[in-house]
């Protein structure tokens, strides 16, 4: 007797092969069976017409604090998400003492959605999740810039022994459970590092099997640059090489996407194991200090608000700013219409405003660091590519997806909620551009098989009962940037380990998620 039938669903097995009609049937966590006459269950669901799926992995999540948040958080498990991979673009909430906590100041308060960010190590961090009960799978990344502040606050220039306190930390994180590391050149401190600094990371990752995952220095003038110094990292220490959120920014560069894919190519020929990932919008969301060259953030935040009030020091910023010889921040590459304030510490009437509608008559740069002297952890989101270079990204079969999303409260980008809905229909039903099985394919063994989750990212007998139903017809996602928290369409069921913690599209209250070990 099995535990659960779903029955009568066309299931697509995440694989990449086409879908067929099977029913699919489920004991304990796993998937036993699949076919015509599986034998009786406790249960069965009837899922005729619609999809089944193994459940959706996100390649690259912000969700680390989400966890530990008071009330579940369901708003990946409405998009068909099983399991996040967090500590994305350098940023991991583990480890932390005081002193990284007082160094990066607002940063990691801005990514935290209210949640406390207090010091733990890496395993500590990791208990603290399973203790909570996340709501979906969580695996995490060590990140870099974590590593960089714990040993190096955020002074630009290592310190002797820096280095080696990182590599000892990052050991220790994958000895706890990290499954891979992550990088984010462009925020500091983790931009001042070079790439031997990175290797020398990456080295630690690939004694553990754990890929490198980069946020690269550069995505708009210099992405070719950028990639090549990710290439040369993975090439040199032998791991796994992600992408993260592959795109090209900056409206001279458009067009590049062909290039940018073309680059993964080669690597793939001389025998680096990369891969990217991608959200499906044409805005991005970051922090809004991310308009600023790196050398405004030496020193800290204290320091930059100190720079960002001193004329003189403002005048300087002002000029690296400007100058798009070199890769100086988004500031030159946008115009202050392309940029949406989106979280704000001290001035919530900053949110939902443009710098062009902050700024009126005055000056928009002037403006740009009055909001920063006031928050300088504050978000946006920020209209950086061109839809034809989406589509083009998108289309490639070494591209997953992930979804970059922040905390679900308040103003936040719409990929937070909407994420996968969208691929599934804009991309796949209204536009044909990808097969519902190519998309699934990408949103699961993709990503399972990148960051070593075993048994996950595929239906068949003996993987995890991770699964999904979802009707190809009605799902998508309505949010817009001005409303972006809006439930996704179109997902039914989702099991976590063989436990339906949505059904007819209502979440259970259950926190069934489990911490996902390297
Ligand atoms: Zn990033």
């Amino acid at each position: 007797m099995h535990d659960l039938l779903l029955r009568g669903g066309t299931v697509y097995d995440g694989l990449g092969g086409p879908g067929a009609v099977a029913d699919v049937a489920v004991t304990g966590d796993q998937v036993v069976a699949l076919g015509a006459d599986l034998g009786p269950a406790r249960r069965v669901i009837d899922v005729t017409g619609l999809a089944v799926a193994p459940g959706f992995i996100d390649a690259h999540s912000h969700s680390d604090p989400v966890p530990l948040m008071p009330d579940p958080q369901p708003f990946k498990l409405y998009q068909g998400v099983t399991t996040e991979i967090v500590g994305n673009c350098g940023f991991s909430f583990a480890p932390l003492d005081d002193a990284t906590i007082e160094a990066t100041g607002p940063l990691f308060a801005e990514m935290a959605g209210g949640v406390p960010v207090v010091p733990r190590d890496f395993a500590g961090y990791l208990a603290d999740i399973a203790a909570a009960g996340p709501t979906n799978h969580i695996a995490a990344l060590v990140g870099h810039n974590t590593l960089r502040a714990y040993a190096n606050g955020m002074d630009e220039r290592l310190r002797p022994g820096a280095l080696a306190q990182m590599c000892r930390l990052a050991d220790e994180a994958f000895a706890a459970g990290a499954v891979g590391l992550s990088s984010g050149l462009i925020y500091p401190p983790g931009s001042y590092g070079d790439t031997d600094e990175l290797v020398a990371l990456a080295r630690v990752a690939h004694r553990w099997n754990r890929p490198y995952t980069t946020h690269l220095r550069n995505e708009d003038d210099r992405l070719a640059e950028a990639m090549d110094e990710a290439i040369t990292i993975a090439t040199r220490a032998r791991v796994r090489l992600q992408i993260s959120h592959c795109k090209v920014a900056g409206r001279a560069n458009h067009g590049g996407g062909k290039a940018l894919l073309a680059r993964l190519h080669a690597a793939r020929q001389s025998g680096v194991d990369v891969r990217g990932d991608q959200y499906p919008y044409r805005a991005g969301g970051t922090f809004l200090n991310a308009l600023l060259p790196g050398a405004a953030l030496i020193g800290g935040t204290a320091a930059m608000r100190a720079r960002l009030a001193d004329p003189a020091g403002r005048a300087r910023l002002r000029a690296m700013a400007e100058d798009l010889t070199r890769p100086n921040g988004f500031w030159a590459r946008v115009t202050p219409a392309d940029v949406l304030v989106t979280t704000h510490g001290t001035r919530p009437e900053a949110t939902g405003r443009t710098l062009a509608e902050l700024a009126g008559s005055g000056d928009p740069f002037d403006t740009l660091c009055a909001v920063l002297v006031d928050d300088p952890g504050a978000g946006m989101v920020i209209t950086l590519m061109a839809e034809e270079d989406v589509e083009t990204i998108m289309a490639d079969p070494l591209i997953g997806i992930g979804s970059d999303n922040g905390p679900p409260v308040g103003l936040q980008h719409p990929r937070t909620w909407g994420c996968f809905p969208r691929v599934l229909g804009e991309y796949v039903r209204e536009r044909g551009l990808l097969t519902l099985s190519e998309a699934v394919r990408k949103m699961t063994s993709a990503i399972a098989d990148q960051f070593g989750l075993a048994g996950r990212g595929y239906v068949g007998a003996g993987a995890v009962a991770d699964l999904v139903v979802f009707d190809p017809a009605t799902i998508g996602h309505d949010g817009t940037y001005a409303v972006p928290d809006v439930r996704p369409t179109g997902v039914e069921y989702v099991l976590l380990a063989g436990q339906a913690v949505v059904e007819r599209g209502r979440f259970t209250g259950e926190r069934r998620g489990r911490v996902l070990r390297g």
